[in-house]
């Protein structure tokens, strides 16, 4: 691996990865990564961390958000580089995200509850699973595993947290459009993560991509481990008929999944498009 790897999708426990910040930083700089981007699901609140660690580590950060939202009831999550800190009071996109982290705490209550009629789990224990506001499932599979019930959060989805499952409930999140126009608003850069994966039962056409496109979606991330050679090729097209810029990235979250930081990679001309296109405060973090 190069050591100017730049990987633009990464997670830590201020949502549902393993490694804090700081963990997070030196194994970007033990893997020879020049850049990276922090996209904790629905919350900016790893951003002052990566502030205060990245010079110590010596790696570029590039402050972002992976927003869970829904488009003609699919779920998307699109990747919001450069936005606007959701702590700054204008901003457009905080609202939605305060929202969603509530609903998201509302939901998981009532899951745990489902559960607790049948398997050894409850709200006490799981909050000791919890280190940030983003709470998500992966958080209850982490209590499952503490409690020996699965092995892993691939087993904990497959058996328990899918929406297939009776335990499932939904979250209250914004419709794709209205986060896009509000990333937009807020001088980010919006990205669509993982838009074709594998794992999911139905995804967006092309003609509903379009409609993302025209809302200011500016790319895609088309290098992700989720992606099949068929569907990365289309996608490519996709973003350079309409010039939007490709990425590639892990979607790293620690111990919680297989994929290893900077398995995919964005080229330095996609980031330097990204930089060029955003408008807000926010600015790379560089060591
Ligand atoms: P939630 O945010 O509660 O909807 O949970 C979805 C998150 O769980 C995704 O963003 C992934 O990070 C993670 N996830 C989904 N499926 C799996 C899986 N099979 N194994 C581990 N993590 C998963
Ligand atoms: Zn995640
Ligand atoms: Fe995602
Ligand atoms: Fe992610």
């Amino acid at each position: 691996m190069s050591r100017d790897a730049i990987d633009l999708h990464t997670h830590t426990i201020h949502s549902d990865g393993t490694s804090s910040v700081e963990e997070l930083l030196r194994a970007a700089a033990e893997n020879g990564v020049g850049a990276i981007a922090l996209t904790d699901h629905d919350t900016t609140d790893g951003w002052d961390e990566a502030a205060r660690y990245a010079p110590r580590y010596g790696v570029n950060v590039v402050p972002g958000i992976e927003v869970s939202t829904a488009h003609g009831g699919i779920g998307v999550h699109m990747l919001a580089y450069l936005t606007k800190d959701t702590r700054d009071e204008t901003s457009q996109l905080a609202r939605f995200l305060a929202s969603a982290r509530a609903s998201r705490v509302e939901r998981t209550k009532e899951m745990v509850e489902r559960m607790s009629h049948d398997l050894p789990i409850d709200w006490e224990y799981l909050v000791t699973h919890c280190h940030g506001s983003s709470v998500g499932r992966p958080h209850i599979a982490d209590a499952l595993i503490g409690r020996g019930v699965v092995s892993n959060r691939e087993e904990a989805f497959t058996r328990f947290l899918s929406p297939s499952s009776p335990y499932y409930v939904k979250y209250r999140m914004p419709a794709t459009l209205d986060a896009v126009r509000a990333i937009v608003a807020d001088g980010g850069v919006a990205v669509i993560a993982h838009a074709w994966s594998d794992r999911r039962r139905d995804r967006l056409n092309e003609q509903q991509l379009g409609e993302l496109i025209a809302a200011g979606m500016r790319g895609i991330e088309v290098d992700h481990r989720e992606h099949r050679e068929e569907e990365r090729r289309r996608l490519r097209a996709i973003a350079h008929e309409n010039d939007l810029i490709v990425t590639g990235s892990s979607d790293y979250h620690g111990l919680g999944k297989p994929n290893r930081l900077a398995e995919n990679q964005t080229a330095p001309e996609a980031l330097a498009a990204i930089i060029a296109h955003a408008s807000s405060p926010t600015e790379v973090i560089r060591p």
